[in-house]
């Protein structure tokens, strides 16, 4: 499952739109969880590819590109992860031509990282995710920017829940040993009693 922040469609749409003549491309920044049993890749920020070349219809990531982004990681997201990459195709479409598929292996081949293609010409897009390690066409959610606030909730309210467990079950164990500290001896007396 793929969640997008709206926020970071916007960024790429208004960095698709702000070149229309060349591709542009970026990276997703964001989280990788486990909610309800799902994988969860969660794009809560772009990083623009500064320095990227565009030539022949393909966009390069240069070494330039990547120090750009791995000095932003460590200034401003030190807690998250790269999650995928996007790049823009001005009025040929959506799909991975042979370079974005070599770039997709490459760079972002762990199985939770996304490839999202936007045409700022026609106004389309597609995702692409790896399914059975190959890279097609997926899904995915757009969410507004609450969206981060309310998963840190519910993994709080998960968290909350699993400590109250563990604090019942200690407290039902220390009633055990009372109740048996107790009125133990009553059961264990007649029997040694009687024998
Ligand atoms: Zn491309």
């Amino acid at each position: 499952m793929v969640v997008i922040c709206q926020s970071v469609l916007d960024a790429i749409k208004a960095h698709g739109k702000a070149h229309k003549t060349v591709e542009v491309c970026g990276v997703f920044v964001g989280e990788v969880r486990e909610m309800d049993g799902h994988q969860v890749t969660f794009a809560t920020h772009i990083i623009i590819g500064e320095g990227a070349t565009h030539q022949a219809g393909a966009v390069t990531f240069t070494a330039d590109t990547w120090t750009h982004i791995q000095q932003t990681m460590d200034e401003q997201f030190a807690e998250k992860r790269i999650v995928g990459w996007y790049h823009t195709h001005p009025d040929f479409g959506i799909f991975l031509s042979e370079m974005d598929l070599f770039i997709h292996e490459q760079f972002f081949n762990l199985d939770w990282q996304i490839a999202y293609v936007y045409d700022p010409i026609r106004d389309e897009d597609g995702l692409f995710t790896w399914q059975d390690g190959k890279t097609l066409p997926g899904e995915f959610e757009i969410d507004d920017d609450t969206a981060e606030a309310r998963m840190q909730e519910k993994l709080a309210t998960i968290e909350h829940l699993q400590k109250w467990n563990k604090r019942m079950k200690l407290t039902l164990a220390v009633m055990i040993v009372f109740f048996f500290a107790a009125f133990g001896w009553w059961v264990v007396l007649p029997l040694v009693i009687h024998h």
